[in-house]
């Protein structure tokens, strides 16, 4: 099953729930992680079931870097405040560099997160 992780800034928070709301059923399909407020508010909104890293700023983009590099992640969708300069600006860099450095596709809009999970479900539907 493929591993996910969800990410969103605050600003961008009501678009990653309109997100995984409208793809519910096929994310239902997948093994997903996220950082501690946006899996909490996917958890709280939908009824999806997520494991939960540290808030971002304390840590949480960073745990999911890590995971990146143990090639436990089929992608990330991380929506990113593009307006907002944030605290943890080095670990966004990071978490960016390390998916470079695997080739893990990373989607930071939500056109580009609804092909990234409609790549995966393609990928899905092939090994079953
Ligand atoms: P959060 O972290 O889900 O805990 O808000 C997201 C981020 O800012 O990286």
């Amino acid at each position: 099953m493929p591993r996910v992780a969800l990410i969103a800034h605050d600003d961008e928070k009501p678009e990653i729930i309109d997100l995984v709301t409208d793809h519910e059923s096929l994310l239902a399909s997948f093994d997903l992680v996220a950082t501690g407020t946006t899996g909490q508010r996917i958890a709280e909104e939908t009824g999806l079931e997520i494991e939960r890293k540290k808030s971002g700023p304390v840590g949480g983009d960073t745990q999911i870097g890590a995971e990146v590099v143990e090639d436990r992640l089929d992608g990330i969708v991380f929506l990113r405040d593009p307006l907002t300069a944030q605290p943890h600006e080095p670990d966004i860099t990071a978490l960016l560099r390390i998916c470079d450095v695997h080739d893990v596709p990373m989607a930071t809009t939500r056109t580009s997160a609804e092909y990234l999970l409609d790549g995966l479900a393609a990928e899905l539907e092939e090994t079953v």
